[in-house]
């Protein structure tokens, strides 16, 4: 094992969840590993700028809207006050913990920590330079790319504004605007709106598609949007924003599509419109790297790209731009680097939108099964029959399975309702391991739970739900 400070078994571009893994299960296999990063710690847009602080302020919103259902059932809070430099300091001290945590676990694995930004000379050369601009040579035998994404813009929606923000500077929650317009009803948008209208801010979505979360099943979807209705101020669907300027305390929005007000002013906007591969400015030109129209980094199935040494993970290797989607891409490099006979090759990957209720499903979804033209029969158990549902006042859900009807597999599942997120767990397992519909049926579930629904889902496949007649006809 070489110690020459300039060379590395492993370099991995990115501390994200596809980099900092990566990097510890090489470390793990005995590798020599250097983990570059913007930041001083690992953790990526994942721990810093995204999934952990939108879920910190999102416990806030589900809360908040918990003292608000308690008054159904006899139990009345005050108005809260909220101390908003309270708030922001508890979700700093979850991301320094949690990327601390990180910093940690690379000390222990004896990785080497670089903070700077990589660019490649070469096949085997990347120049680091460091926040003082100052440069350094490494060597490498691997790499691995590990760069994620950044917030996509609207190019006809130019505009140097305080007012007109993204998801980080949404999450740094500079203040609780009185209006805010979310453009795009998907993940972002539905997540950070659910945060500053339970804070209290007029939050109005708008979203080009007829839908909100265009791609996910609507019947799921039904589920969240009746909640959001009460939650948000409006829906706007099948609109566009056509032109933005700033005017006296706001921005000024002129809306194209099924809206009935087209000019309205708002505090601030929220940009929300999807996210880009960061490809670019890597250097990777330089190298026989092939990167898509879509800019997207080209991979085998061991996450290699055309240049053999240099494999590309998470965000920057495709879609679905999830977190533990990059994990998994990650692990599955190392080994391959290591000589293992591995693939990436999931049937299950999970999506979770955090929303109040949670959406989530994986594997072969209703909406892809009718594209695909692919035969399933659907199983659908509503939550109105959940004694669990009952007792937390959360009735408002669904579980359904997606059943190949010749072999009785389980290929997709779906789930809308409180804490859904969690339970979708079981449906990857599912669809990983190819159970039947009979297997989560004679698996017993723990009563009361949510998991049962999963299980009274499949007994509804058959016929025999316990707590929803659902006579199989024919
Ligand atoms: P998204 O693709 O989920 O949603 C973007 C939405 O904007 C779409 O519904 C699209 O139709 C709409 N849109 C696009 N252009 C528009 C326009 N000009 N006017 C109105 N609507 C427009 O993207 P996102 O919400 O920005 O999130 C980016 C990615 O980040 C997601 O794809 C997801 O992979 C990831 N993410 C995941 C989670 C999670 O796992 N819970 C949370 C946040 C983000």
């Amino acid at each position: 094992m070489s110690k020459d400070p300039n060379s590395t078994q492993l370099a991995v571009v990115g501390g994200g969840p596809g980099g900092y893994p990566a990097a510890f299960l090489a470390a793990d296999l005995g590798m020599q590993v250097t983990l570059i990063d913007l930041e001083p710690k690992p953790g990526g847009v994942c721990l810093y700028r995204g999934c952990i602080p939108s879920k910190t302020l999102l416990h806030v919103a589900k809360l908040l809207g918990e003292t608000h259902q308690a008054a159904e059932w006899g139990i009345q809070f005050p108005d809260p006050e909220i101390d908003l430099d309270q708030l922001r300091a508890r979700k700093e001290k979850v991301v320094q913990q949690l990327t601390g945590g990180l910093g940690q676990l690379v000390k222990q694995r004896k990785i080497s920590y670089i903070q700077g930004r990589a660019t490649f000379l070469d096949a085997r050369t990347l120049k680091i330079q460091d926040s003082a601009g100052q440069e350094e040579i490494l060597n490498f035998q691997h790499a691995i790319v590990a760069t994620g994404s950044r917030p996509a813009t609207l190019p006809n929606l130019s505009l140097e504004s305080e007012r007109l923000i993204d998801s980080t500077s949404a999450l740094e929650l500079a203040g609780i605007p009185k209006t805010m317009l979310v453009i795009g009803g998907g993940y972002i948008g539905l997540e950070l709106g659910t945060v500053y209208a339970a804070l209290g801010t007029q939050v109005s979505v708008v979203e080009m598609m007829p839908g909100l979360l265009p791609g996910a099943d609507r019947d799921l979807v039904r589920v969240l949007s009746k909640r959001l209705e009460k939650l948000f101020h409006s829906m706007m669907l099948n609109t566009t924003v056509a032109e933005i300027g700033e005017v006296k305390g706001g921005i000024q929005v002129r809306l194209e599509g099924d809206v009935e007000e087209a000019e309205q002013t708002f505090e601030k906007i929220l940009v929300a419109v999807g996210r880009k591969p960061n490809s670019s400015g890597l250097g990777l030109e330089n190298t026989r790297v092939e990167i898509n129209q879509r800019g997207f980094v080209k991979v085998n199935q061991q996450r290699q790209t055309a240049e053999p040494n240099i494999y590309a993970v998470g965000d920057i290797a495709g879609e679905p731009m999830l977190a533990h989607k990059a994990t998994h891409e990650g692990l599955v490099a190392v080994e391959a680097i290591a000589g293992h006979k591995v693939a990436y090759e999931p049937h299950a990957i999970p999506a979770v939108v955090f929303t109040d209720p949670e959406l989530a499903w994986c594997g072969l979804t209703e909406t892809q099964a009718k594209q695909e033209n692919i035969s399933i029969e659907v199983a659908r158990f509503p939550w109105g029959a959940s004694g669990r549902a009952t007792t937390l006042g959360r009735n408002d859900g669904l579980t359904k399975l997606i059943i190949e009807p010749q072999t009785e597999r389980v290929l997709g599942v779906g789930l809308a309702g409180a804490g859904a997120g969690e339970l979708i767990a079981e449906g990857v397992l599912a669809v990983e391991m190819a159970a039947l519909a009979s297997d989560l049926r004679l698996s017993i579930h723990p009563h009361p739970t949510l998991s049962e629904t999963i299980m009274e889902a499949a007994e509804v496949f058959f016929g025999q739900s316990t707590h929803a007649y659902r006579p199989k006809r024919g």
